[in-house]
């Protein structure tokens, strides 16, 4: 099948000695061959530093033979690192990743590689143990202390301390008179290692059965299930015991979340289950954890691993179990240099591993749901939630029909809504997913638009810190009083609503209550957001308006009414996927309210109360949309059903990256089943003052898309000047 096609088997590791393929993270075609100097040791995966022109880069010695050119006129390379070597399955897991994405394989490899000082072992820190002498006088604090030192292992002299529950000078004294002594010891693990009896799993009911097939499949090799059960089923604690298991089988575990540096809670959770946290791996770690962090997971000290998509490239050593949390979200997505799509990588890492993954979703992306329809994953269904707890009332406001008051954007039906929840000392999160207070600012005498000098997109205002900006590439500047194009002073209008005009909206109608605003954009940034997150669960906000920050598993046992200000805005950009994420994301949002057992509400501002995502939201026939969406997926063939890849001209000159389009789309082969569209003008036309146009591949499920992009590449117009070309297979949007 696909698999094996692609990648097929590999040459015999190569003898080591003479000369060998290293590949550098570049976006070069493939490996480069160096001369291994005499004395240095290496094999398919060691990690290496080879000379790349003027430098010094790191590399990682590949599979196969390298190209017979004369050893010794190669360079050699300069250094072996000690450090595990990346096994075979990570190398064929970043081949594979290539081979689909037809990105360089060097620039995969780097995403594996993202640690630059990590190669080399940890450095040994002072540590103390027990010694030869006596202390003078055995102090019950010191007493504590040598109980503890006389165990026989190394500590840290701040972890003896605490852990005696004494001050370091308590152990200083002891240092001084020879009862302790200084060591040198390997540096602490940064997490403790989690312990899969540490307490027992709650289970219940359907949840047993759900955790006992899971088991099953951890002990059985490669498959994949999807874990299908509403918000608040017990889907975490399920595939807690799937973890459990994999730990007691010797395995590393990998689980996937798009909101890592938001989930507290998540981590503290598992530390309840396992007795330690797991480690984190995201873009907010600071450089020195992460290097440990990446060390530590190649040596296997670390078992668990809780991080963003970009976790699914670290070298595990024994990788057992991958679980992708909300795996429909367009989170794991990533756009940008490689672009894949961190679930479906997921799935091919466990198979090429030979281990299990489990997708779990509230609601599942059409393709899951197609893959566990026809039996190629695993299902396992929750349909309710788990105790006493409802899932919310839905009820669309028609707004038509009850439109809110003048400048405002809240109907009267939500406003009384709130008022209730209010006097029942409950909480209310307004939901918009948009930041910012206003989306576009016009000028009322002129009609002029405010809009990115560099981009295709409106400047969009911060009433909060005074600035219009670009949300495509950052620009900013003060927020106007004239109108650059007639001069008007005073006459700009702010058109729309983003959470920060709801926030104003709100403070109006309800003086009295402490409101909350969350977007990404928050002063302080991620320290800050969890610090208000942690605030709104322990009830100390009335109100939170929110962007979908807010909507990704946090639990706020107060909260019983969600409101969705706009259900509309994502229907809007003829996106044929557009349907399946405003479902998402309106069950996804809905479902924070009423996880604790109170009774709660949800309800959705429309225009469009017909449109048939608000009636499967309102009436809870989830199914019935599936089966709505899966038929006209599979009319168009769209995905699942057929293949699309997008490819992206971007040029300094709107005519380069036309022109060169255009010759891309007419040197596609003729092959039937396969149609190129376009190239048109990309969505977002001008993003940093590049322009940019579009081509989209659609082919048949069957179609070799790699082989008709690659043959499109190869025998299109020379990449030249400022033009650049990106390949997206299986794009977001289409
Ligand atoms: P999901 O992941 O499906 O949203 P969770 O696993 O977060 O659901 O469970 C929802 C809530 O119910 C959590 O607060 C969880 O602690 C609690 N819960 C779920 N199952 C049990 C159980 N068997 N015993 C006790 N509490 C449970
Ligand atoms: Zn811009």
């Amino acid at each position: 099948d696909s698999l094996s096609s692609l990648f097929g088997d590999l040459p015999e590791a190569p003898k080591p000695g003479r000369s060998v393929p290293v590949l550098v993270p570049m976006p070069a075609p493939g490996p480069y061959s160096y001369g291994v100097p005499a004395g240095m040791a290496v094999e398919p995966g060691s990690v290496v530093q080879v000379p790349l022109g003027p430098r010094q880069v790191i590399g990682v010695v590949w599979d196969g033979v390298s190209d017979g050119v004369d050893p010794k006129k190669l360079r050699p390379m300069t250094k072996v690192f000690d450090c595990p070597p990346l096994t075979k399955e990570m190398r064929s897991f970043i081949d594979w990743v290539a081979a689909y994405t037809l990105s360089p394989p060097g620039l995969v490899a780097r995403m594996a590689l993202r640690a630059p000082t990590a190669f080399d072992p940890e450095p040994m820190v002072e540590g103390v143990q027990i010694g030869q002498g006596q202390p003078e006088r055995l102090t019950p604090a010191r007493h504590r202390v040598m109980e503890l030192a006389s165990e026989g292992f190394a500590w840290t002299k701040s972890g003896l301390a605490h852990a005696a529950g004494v001050s370091t000078s308590v152990v200083d004294g002891l240092l001084k008179s020879g009862a302790l002594e200084t060591v040198f010891m390997a540096p602490p693990p940064v997490v403790a290692r989690p312990d899969p009896d540490f307490s027992e799993g709650r289970l219940d009911g359907l949840q047993v059965d759900a955790a006992e097939e899971l088991r099953e499949a951890v002990r059985d090799g490669f498959s994949v299930t999807l874990i299908d059960g509403v918000t608040g089923s017990g889907k975490t604690e399920v595939y807690f015991e799937a973890i459990a298991e994999a730990l007691k089988n010797g395995k590393q575990v990998l689980i996937l979340l798009p909101e890592i540096a938001l989930t507290a809670s998540f981590l503290e959770r598992f530390q309840d289950r396992f007795g330690a946290k797991p480690a984190e791996w995201h873009s907010d770690l600071s450089p020195k954890m992460r290097e440990k962090v990446w060390r530590q997971v190649t040596t296997g000290e670390i078992r668990v691993v809780a991080g963003a998509r970009s976790a699914l490239f670290l070298p595990f050593e024994e990788l057992g179990l991958i679980v992708v949390d909300e795996e429909h979200d367009p989170a794991y997505k990533q756009e940008d240099r490689v672009f894949y799509n961190a679930r479906d990588m997921a799935v091919v890492r466990g198979r090429i591993g030979g281990f299990p993954v489990a997708l779990v979703s509230a609601t599942p992306s059409v393709e899951s749901q197609v893959n566990a329809r026809s039996g190629r994953y695993n299902l396992i269904h929750m349909p309710t939630r788990f105790g006493d707890a409802a899932l919310p009332d839905l009820h669309l406001i028609d707004m038509r029909r009850h439109p809110p008051e003048r400048g405002g954007f809240l109907s009267p039906v939500l406003l009384r809504g709130m008022k209730k929840t209010l006097e029942k000392g409950e909480q209310s999160l307004l939901f918009l997913n948009r930041r910012g207070y206003a989306p576009l600012t016009l000028c009322r005498v002129c009609g002029h638009r405010f809009q990115c000098p560099q981009c295709s997109s409106w400047l969009v205002e911060h009433r909060f810190k005074g600035q219009i900006q670009c949300h495509q590439c950052g620009y900013s500047e003060p927020t106007p009083h004239a109108c650059p194009e007639c001069g008007t002073l005073d006459h700009l209008a702010a058109c729309g609503p983003g959470v920060e005009r709801i926030a104003e909206e709100v403070e109006r109608h309800f003086p009295e209550a402490r409101t909350i605003v969350l977007s990404s954009d928050m002063a302080g940034g991620v320290r800050r957001l969890r610090l208000e997150l942690e605030a709104i669960a322990k009830g100390e906000a009335d109100i939170v308006v929110g962007t979908q920050l807010v909507a990704k598993g946090h639990n706020f046992p107060l909260m019983s009414l969600v409101g969705i200000v706009d259900a509309d805005l994502g229907l809007a950009n003829g996106d044929p996927r557009a349907a399946e994420r405003t479902f998402q994301l309106l069950a996804q949002v809905t479902g924070r309210a009423g996880r604790s057992g109170l009774k709660s509400h949800g309800l959705i501002q429309t225009y469009q109360p017909a449109h048939p995502v608000m009636q499967a939201i309102a009436s809870g026939d989830r199914d019935a949309f599936y089966d709505r969406e899966i038929m006209e997926r599979e009319r168009a063939l769209l995905p699942p059903f057929g293949r699309l890849a997008s490819l992206i001209v971007s040029a300094d000159s709107r005519a380069d990256a036309e022109t060169h389009a255009r010759g891309l789309r007419a040197a596609a082969p003729a092959v039937s089943g396969v149609a190129v569209l376009g190239p048109a003008e990309a969505p977002l036309a001008l993003v940093r003052g590049r322009h940019r146009f579009r081509l989209l591949v659609h082919g048949q499920r069957t179609s070799d898309m790699q082989g008709f992009l690659r043959a499109m590449l190869v025998n299109g117009p020379k990449v030249r000047g400022s033009v650049h070309v990106q390949v997206d297979i299986d794009p977001q949007s289409f």
